[in-house]
């Protein structure tokens, strides 16, 4: 398997080669094809698997190839600062070497707001963050979510186990209704089979 046959264009396959990467991981060979085609995907998968990387490329390949607007066009929602911290790296690494050089925002709490407010004064193409510290950016006029058309949730089950359900539904009545959703969990317990319901529209099914 290699990526060229999962359907990253030329200037992805430049970015996948200069990570270092060789070969897709198992979870990254089954969640490209459907994310690039703009389906919905439910991926019960572990750090360490390359997750991160399976939904990266594709959010950042769809963008790339969609005329500039602006946004955030994509939104990645992150239990932990730590691990919202680490995908807005691995975004930007990968960004830094498109030619169009999408902007990457991160946000979590536990920290002033105000130089957060700040970065996105020039905006952004994909915001990750925290879902406490995202409304709180909205509610200051820092962001709108009206032009989403991708959202990912990454761990899902550490998202709702954090508490972040009430704020998690407060987003979702923020963003757009046509948009693609993709969900990225360790595990399936029935709250993020319920999440997952009512979030996905004929979503994908990936289990590794
Ligand atoms: P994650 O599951 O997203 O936390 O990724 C775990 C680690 O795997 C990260 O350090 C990545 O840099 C690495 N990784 C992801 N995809 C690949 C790949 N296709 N080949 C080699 N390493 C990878």
């Amino acid at each position: 398997m290699s990526f060229a046959s999962l359907g990253l264009s030329p200037a992805l396959l430049r970015a996948v080669r200069e990570q270092g990467y060789h070969a897709p991981t198992p979870v990254q060979a089954a969640a490209l094809p459907p994310i690039l085609a703009g389906a919905d995907v439910l991926a019960l998968a572990q750090t360490g698997s390359g997750k991160t990387a399976a939904f990266a490329l594709p959010l950042l390949q769809r963008l790339v190839a969609a005329p500039p607007r602006p946004g955030p066009r994509a939104l990645v929602l992150a239990p932990t600062r730590e691990l919202a911290a680490q995908t807005a790296e691995l975004l930007r690494e990968l960004a830094s070497r498109l030619l169009h050089r999408p902007k990457v925002a991160l946000a979590f709490g536990g920290v002033s707001i105000n130089p957060q407010l700040m970065a996105l004064r020039g905006g952004c193409d994909v915001m990750v963050a925290t879902p406490g510290r995202l409304l709180d950016l909205i509610d200051h006029n820092g962001l709108t979510l009206a032009g989403v058309d991708c959202l990912v949730l990454d761990e899902a089950d550490r998202l709702l186990a954090a508490g972040f359900s009430e704020e998690l539904q407060r987003v979702l009545a923020l963003l757009p209704a046509r948009r693609q959703s993709l969900l990225f969990s360790a595990t399936c317990p029935p709250a993020v089979q319920g999440l997952a319901g009512q979030l996905l529209h004929e979503p994908v099914r990936i289990s590794i």
